[in-house]
Parts: C-alpha cells; structure tokens; sequence
C-alpha cells in the first residue's frame, strides 16, 4: 500500500490530469487551487496520515481531514479515489446530477472520505476543532488536519475558531493554509490584504510553521512530518504553506484567472503535454 517518493511524484502528475479532466468535461469547477494543493493532498493521503479503508464515518483511533475550501474538490476528488477510498471511474461523473461528486463536497451523497459539506468558506476549522476536541474526550490520540485558503481567511469565523483553538489547548490539530496569493477575485492583497499572516497567527496562539516550497511534495511532507512533532505541547498548529494556483500548467500560474474557469479542448490538450506521463492515464 505504501509508495515510494517516486510513485508518489507520478501520482501527482496523474492528479493533475484528473483535474483538469474532470473540469473540462463538465466546462465548470476550480482547477486553480486544486492544481496548487496537489502535493498537499498526496503528502496527507500517501505518506502522513493514519486512516484505515474502507472509510467509516466515525474514524475512530485514525487521522482525519477536513477541507474547508470545499471549491477545490477536483484534488480531493482525485486523491480520495486514486487511493482507494472509490472507484476512479466515478470522477467521470463530477458535478453531474445525481453524482456523489458535487461540485462543492456534501456528505449526504455518501461518498467515501467526505466528512462534511463545505464550499461556504470559512466553517471548516470550527468543525474540526468539535472533532478534535471529540477525539481528546474520547481517549483518541490520533490527529485532525485541515486545509484552508489564504482568501477565505477574510472570513470572520476563521478568526473566531482562531481564538478558541488556542484558549482551549486543542493541540491535536494541524491546519494548513493555502498561501496562494490569490483569491477569485484577484491577488489576496488587493482584495483584502492578510498583512503580517505568521505574526497574527502566533499572536492568536498557535505554533505558527511556513514552507517557501508547497508544491515540492518532498518538502511538504517534512513540513507535515515536523508539525506533528509539534502537537500535544499545549497548542494548536498551523502551516503556511506557500504555493502556486495552477501549478504544472504554464498557462494557468502566475494569475488568478484559472481559480473558477475551466480550459477548452484545446487548452486541455496543451496542459496535458505538460503532464506527460509514461504509462497511459486510465482517466
Ligand atoms: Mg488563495
């Protein structure tokens, strides 16, 4: 079951051809953030969290995994079915009627790996600050993570569940931030500026951890691998993890166009000369 770093490399190569597959099929959907959280989400599912398949609701004594960006699904997507949790085949059906795989993530579709809807920003963190909290209630010493982007930071909530992580000690928890730079609107700064994000986030009381390279998935697994060293001292964490929208496809980086657009045929076709892969995708 465990991949080496190298298959792991080449999965994020096939993940990014999900997505972009998926999007295009359907002319809708978030390639962007998804694109740029790809390493995250194969570092989470391939080499850092603890989970058992098949996938049970109540996870009891195994990590879990919150997205609060819900828009990025096409990565969740991928990563949840590329490991096993259903059958690739299903991505065919993203954002069709009566698919599991709603454009936003819901869990009354039942599709394994989703614990909660999310799509409207800014909830996730107070969701799993309750299961994390659970979790310490109910013997269970097994950690909770969640994704966030830096946009959806201008969401009061965020900042409200802040405040509660580090007064009640919730030190069982990992929170990454997806620090883009970009929002759908725009560059995060023009929009609503985050200002001094590490500062707030160590004056809220977490330990605050950055990496410069979020789409180097050897990077983003040690970034992983060193936050949870950090955990059960008292307070919660949280990484900065810096990357890029659209990252692997020239034409979809160094903007915030590609956040909610999806590429035409022929745009499809040039990002997957980008996204060569030796073995033909099954998907
Ligand atoms: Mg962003």
């Amino acid at each position: 079951m465990s991949k080496s770093i190298e298959e792991l490399k080449s999965l994020t190569t096939q993940i990014r051809r999900d997505i972009l597959r998926m999007v295009h099929a359907v002319n809708s959907g978030h390639p962007g953030g998804s694109l740029g959280c790809t390493e995250y989400f194969t570092a989470l599912y391939g080499k850092v969290m603890n989970y058992n398949l098949p996938f049970t609701m109540e996870g009891k004594n195994e990590d879990h995994f919150y997205l609060s960006n819900g828009h990025i699904s096409p990565v969740f997507y991928s990563t949840l079915a590329r490991f096993e949790f259903f059958p690739v085949a299903e991505l065919s059906t993203f954002r069709k009627l009566d698919s599991r795989l709603q454009g936003h993530p819901t869990t009354h579709e039942g599709l394994p790996g989703i614990r909660i809807a999310s799509g409207s920003l800014g909830q996730g963190l107070s969701v799993a600050l309750g299961v994390a909290q659970g979790k310490k209630l109910d013997g269970d010493d097994s950690l909770v993570y969640t994704l966030h982007g830096d946009g959806e930071l201008q969401e009061g909530q965020v900042w409200e569940a802040l405040m509660y992580a580090a007064a009640k000690k919730v030190d069982n928890i990992i929170s990454t931030i997806d620090y883009n730079g970009r929002q759908i609107d725009g560059d995060t700064d023009d929009v609503l500026s985050l200002g001094n994000l590490h500062a707030k986030l160590e004056a809220f009381g977490w330990i605050v951890l950055e990496e410069k390279n979020g789409n180097d998935l050897e990077a983003v697994i040690a970034i992983l691998e060193r936050a949870k060293t950090e955990t059960g001292n008292g307070k919660p964490v949280v990484i900065i993890l810096h990357t890029e929208m659209g990252n692997g496809v020239d034409y979809m980086m160094g903007s915030h166009a590609w956040h909610g657009k999806a590429p035409n045929d022929e745009q499809l076709d040039t990002a997957f000369k980008q996204l060569y892969l030796e073995a033909p995708a099954d998907y």
